[in-house]
């Protein structure tokens, strides 16, 4: 085996998140013969997590268990990482772009002097490149990008990349580091959560937002209903977040979440550009408005134009008979 490749493994509520697998899927694409070492970091044991990140094709994982890593800070994380990193001596590292990769790959490029490739949609590999595939522009056109030397740091935007086949016949080495995570300045109390429990809307696969068209708080339940026969999540466009029916945590768009579901279904959006931008690159759009000028309909693969109120019921009552 050549090169080496990190994936750092990210937990929610002890589970790891699927953009974990993604990552690995990832860093297999860059280098197929690469070996792919998965990193996890927490306060508890992360034995099961592990296992996961063999099962979905990482060679070896290290786990890294401190008090300290109880909940995400750049400071304990990065001490932990940056230790894997000084003794693994990876070619690259791989992560989501989420909050956490964001946040930390960043930080740790630039205390190691070198370059980071965020939010990439898809990895090319030919003629001995790399081209890493990402958004700019909102979405509106894509750049390739290849790293030329040293380390390079990709963060890859969830549900873009499949992961592989979960196999559990895999086997690999599973070690627990000891790591002293120190000066710790910041501390994370209480991690309040605002957003309905259920399918996290940056790795949802369906996604039903509303917009002011909405009209109110309670005008989101037959939304959610909708959103809970299909599998998916809620979101919300900022007009919907500001008259306050739903929790900023819903927001999509430009200074809201960007996301890339199978399916998105708008309903009372009008489609302004801040919205489009973090919505526009799902594979499948369906628009329910009831201006046929509206812009979302621009965008979308289907459209209905329609009052949502006598559109959403009618649409749930027939998902339920497949
Ligand atoms: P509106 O534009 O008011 O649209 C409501 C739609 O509902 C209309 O098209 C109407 O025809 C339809 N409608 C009304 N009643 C019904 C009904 N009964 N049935 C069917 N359809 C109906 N916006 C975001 O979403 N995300 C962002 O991240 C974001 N970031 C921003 C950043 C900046 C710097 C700025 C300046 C703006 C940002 N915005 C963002 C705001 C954005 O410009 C729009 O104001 C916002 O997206 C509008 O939300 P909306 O489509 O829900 O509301």
């Amino acid at each position: 085996m050549s090169e080496k490749y990190l994936v750092i493994g990210e937990t929610r509520d002890g589970s790891l998140r699927n953009v974990t697998f993604e990552a690995i899927a990832a860093a297999r694409k860059i280098n197929s013969d690469a070996e792919i070492v998965g990193v996890v970091c927490g306060d508890e044991d992360l034995s099961e997590q592990a296992k996961e990140m063999i099962y979905y094709g990482a060679d070896k994982v290290i786990t890294i268990k401190h008090d300290n890593l109880k909940t995400y800070t750049s400071e304990g994380f990065g001490q932990a990482i940056m230790t894997i990193i000084n003794e693994e001596n990876p070619a690259g590292i791989v992560m989501g772009h989420t909050s956490i990769g964001k946040d930390l790959t960043p930080k740790l490029a630039s205390k190691l002097g070198t370059g980071l490739i965020s939010d990439a949609v898809d990895i090319e590999t030919g003629n001995g490149k790399v081209e890493f595939i990402r958004p700019i522009y909102s979405g509106k056109a894509f750049e390739r990008k290849i790293t030329t030397s040293g380390l390079t740091f990709v963060t890859i935007r969830p549900n873009n990349i499949p992961s592989l086949e979960r196999d559990e016949a895999r086997s690999g080495d599973v070690t627990t580091k000891e790591i002293d995570i120190t000066d710790i300045r910041t501390i994370v109390k209480e991690v309040i959560r605002k957003a309905s429990e259920g399918v996290d809307l940056s790795e949802a696969n369906v996604i039903v937002a509303g917009g002011r068209g909405v009209k109110s708080e309670e005008g989101f339940k037959p939304l959610q209903e909708l959103a809970d026969v299909l599998g998916g999540a809620v979101g919300a466009s900022r007009g919907a977040c500001d008259a306050e029916y739903c929790d900023y945590s819903l927001q999509i768009g430009q200074t809201g979440k960007v996301v890339t579901p199978d399916l998105y279904i708008a309903v009372g959006i009008s489609g302004a550009i801040q919205h489009l931008a973090g919505m526009s690159n799902s594979k499948v759009i369906v628009a329910i408005n009831k201006d046929p000028e509206a812009n979302i309909f621009n965008v979308a693969d289907y459209g209905i134009v329609g009052d949502l109120f006598e559109v959403i019921p009618v649409l749930i009552e027939e998902i339920k008979k497949i």
